[in-house]
């Protein structure tokens, strides 16, 4: 089964590959010649998901997933959030400072909990598969009046430790441990990471949705 995921992120897009099998062949925007970069102005991860598969359902009316991640932190009343990848200002996706603001942010802190939690709205087009060299119209069509996003979330437990550990992954993922693990998402690896990820907790939920339909 042919399925857009919104974005061009290559670690993301390695993960879910991995997680949701051979049975899917996923697309990226690249892969659709799609070259926008679709803006994230939702409030929250539910709305920004949301918008990225309305987006390309109403632009090219394919079948199409999008996620949308944050990390909350218990004592910064839910903060980064929404606003994780733009956390220390700017275009945003510098996780160096964004981990420099979030350690600083703590550094009184007792309570260090925090959760990573993953949004996925998926959009079905109903067997329609990607014409990556037609667009819709969509001055006539607006798709997503018919279409309702189904949501899909998964949450990741755990601790922001003092300082950095481990090489691998991206984000937060070095000052992140997970709950009952004494190593961090980057000293974990990929292969640990992608079995208790936020994201992977959500694309199983996404995944048992599609192969109950398939
Ligand atoms: P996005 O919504 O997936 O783009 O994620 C927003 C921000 O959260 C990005 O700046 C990422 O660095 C961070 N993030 C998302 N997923 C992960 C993860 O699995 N590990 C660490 N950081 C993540």
């Amino acid at each position: 089964m042919k399925i857009v995921f919104a974005t061009n992120n290559k670690n993301k897009l390695a993960e879910i590959k991995e997680i949701l099998g051979e049975n899917f062949e996923v697309l990226s925007l690249n892969d659709i010649n799609c070259h926008v970069d679709i803006p994230e102005t939702g409030t929250t991860l539910e709305e920004n998901a949301k918008i990225k598969a309305e987006y390309i359902y109403n632009q090219y009316g394919i079948s199409v997933f999008a996620d949308d991640t944050g990390l909350e932190v218990d004592a910064l009343n839910g903060a980064p959030g929404v606003y994780s990848a733009r956390y220390a200002g700017g275009e945003g996706h510098d996780s160096e400072a964004n981990m420099r603001k979030l350690l600083h942010e703590l550094e009184d802190k007792e309570n260090r909990k925090a959760r990573f939690r993953t949004v996925i709205a998926y959009i079905s087009a109903e067997d329609t598969y990607p014409n990556t060299d037609k667009k819709q119209d969509t001055n006539t069509t607006n798709k997503t009046e018919e279409a309702e996003a189904l949501l899909f979330e998964g949450i990741c437990t755990g601790d922001i430790i003092k300082e950095k550990r481990g090489e691998t992954g991206f984000g937060y993922d070095p000052i992140f441990q997970p709950t009952g693990y004494d190593k961090t998402f980057a000293e974990l690896g990929h292969e640990i990471k992608n079995k208790i990820s936020h994201r992977a907790l959500a694309v199983e939920k996404f995944a048992n949705y599609l192969k109950s339909k398939v």
